[in-house]
Parts: C-alpha cells; structure tokens; sequence
C-alpha cells in the first residue's frame, strides 16, 4: 500500500490513473477505523480496479466547541485495516496540506441542512461539503462510497455531486452495527462502560418508532415524544433531536408515502451519537 500526503502527488497519480480508464474507488474517512469503514471498503473493492482512502480529520466541519482535538486517532491501527482491506492508496494530508492559506471560497449548503445535525452543528455541512469538492477533484474516483450511518451527509453528497456535475457514481453502505444494535461509531470509545450498556437503546427506540408508522399510527409528534421518553428513560444520554422526516429532501411528512428517516441524536458524558433508520412507507 501507498501513503501519500501530499495533495499534488495524489492528484497526479488520480489524473494517470483514470488517463490509463483505470476505476478508482474513493472512501472518504476521519480514520479510527472500525468495522462500518471496512464495510466502505469491502464494496470499493469488489466493483474498483484501484481503492484509495482519506483519512482527514477536517476542521471546516468542527464547530468551535466541538471534539475536534480529542477526536480520536491511531493512524498505525488504520494503516493494518487499511492493508487488510486491499487498498491501494492511502491519503493522509496534514491540515496545512489541505488548507496552506485561509480558503478564498468555501462552500454553502443550502438545502437538505435545516433539519437533523444541520440544525444542532451549524457549518458542519458547509465544512464536509468544502473538504470533498478539493478530495472529489483530487481522487477524481469512478465511484465514491458513504454510511447509510451519516444519513444527512449522504444526503448532502448527492445534491454536491448533482449540482457541480461531478462524474461521480455515489454508492450508499448500509449502516453496520453492534450486537445490540449500536451504530459502528469511531466516537463509541468515548462512552463508559454505563453508557455503553444503555447506547443500545437508541437503534431499538428508532426502530419502535419505524413499527409504529408502518402499522399507520398518524401523530408523528406523539412517535417522536415516545423514542425521546423511551431513550432519557433507559439510558443517562439527553436526546439532542429525535425526527421524522421525508429522505433524502428532509423535509416534513405530509403524504405517506415514499421514503422516510427517522433519525436521532443523542449526548452522552463525552460523546454525541446519530443514527437513523431509512424505510418505505
Ligand atoms: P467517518 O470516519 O466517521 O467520517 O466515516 C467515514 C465513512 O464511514 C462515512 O461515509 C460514514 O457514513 C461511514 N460509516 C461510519 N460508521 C459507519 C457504520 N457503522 N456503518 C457503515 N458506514 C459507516
């Protein structure tokens, strides 16, 4: 496997590469990896000639009072998954690499963001969407591999993806989990072994909340407040949101039909966790 760091160097292989029709598959990641990235990179693998993966812990989508500096981090550990995973390329810029000077231009997400983590983490998705135009123009990749997990996100990347006519195929891995149904998370480790027992009850309370509108229960306020009382009741973690909305626009449920998300976040001591459930109703 390859390490490359630098931005340039990495472009220049990307730009032989697909000179030469060779599909590159690009996994995008802020490291720490664990069993959700693998997933990412088991399907890259299959339908690529060439896997390349990022690891960018990228400031643009920390809010200032966010886990930016104790996110956490073990590049030896990744590089193994990264060699048992077959990739061929790993990216790995420092934050001057990427950002040598304050950005001239940055980019504004302006739909599919009023909602979910958009609402609690303002910029996030500015910062996410800044950061893979310049990964998208320097891996140049056939095919570009997301977290169902990070539902909002995948959301944001295809309206990208769409609007600045990247030729950009974007494929959508379903969300791996643990045993109880926790999400796959880098940011699990932060929780004590308390809050790691009680986390399970997040998945399990979407998915209460999936059961009742698909047997037809109407008030959706009423589903939410139920998930909310249900998650502050079996575990210490404060729900930070719980909603259901029409996916991928993210948007309100007023016909039921098509393709819907429920999707929460909620705090523990020392760290924030999403999931969501996508279905069809
Ligand atoms: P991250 O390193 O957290 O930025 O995640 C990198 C990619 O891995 C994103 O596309 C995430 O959606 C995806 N991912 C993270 N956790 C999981 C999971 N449990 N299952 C599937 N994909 C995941």
């Amino acid at each position: 496997m390859n390490i490359v760091t630098n931005p340039k160097k990495l472009q220049e292989i990307a730009s032989q590469l697909n000179d030469d029709r060779i599909r590159i598959g690009f996994v995008p990641t802020m490291g720490y990896l664990h069993e959700g990235h693998r997933a990412l990179l088991k399907e890259a693998r299959k339908n690529n000639d060439i896997v390349i993966m990022s690891i960018f812990v990228n400031p643009l989508q920390f809010g200032p009072k966010e886990d930016l500096n104790s996110y956490p981090r073990d590049l030896e550990h990744d590089k193994q998954v990264a060699i048992d995973e077959g990739v061929d390329y790993l990216f790995h810029p420092s934050v001057e690499d990427m950002y040598p000077s304050p950005m001239s231009v940055k980019i504004k997400v302006q739909r599919r963001t009023e909602r979910l983590c958009g609402q609690s983490r303002p910029g996030h998705f500015d910062g996410v969407a800044t950061v893979l135009t310049k990964l998208f123009h320097l891996v140049q990749p056939t095919n570009v591999y997301f977290g169902k997990k990070d539902a909002q996100q995948l959301a944001v990347v295809q309206g990208l993806i769409e609007d600045f006519h990247f030729p950009i195929n974007l494929v959508a891995v379903n969300t791996v989990r643990e045993e109880d149904g926790l999400a796959k998370s880098s940011r699990n480790v932060r929780l004590s072994e308390i809050e790691r027992k009680e986390a399970g009850i997040l998945y399990k309370s979407l998915a209460n909340a999936r059961v009742e509108l698909i047997k037809g229960k109407k008030d959706i306020k009423d589903i939410i407040l139920q998930v909310k009382d249900e998650i502050e009741t079996n575990s210490s973690g404060k729900v930070d949101y719980i909603e259901i909305l029409t996916y991928p626009d993210l948007e309100e449920v007023k016909e039921r039909t098509g393709s819907i998300i429920v999707a929460g976040a909620v705090h523990f001591s020392h760290a924030r966790l999403i999931d969501n459930i996508i279905f069809e109703l």
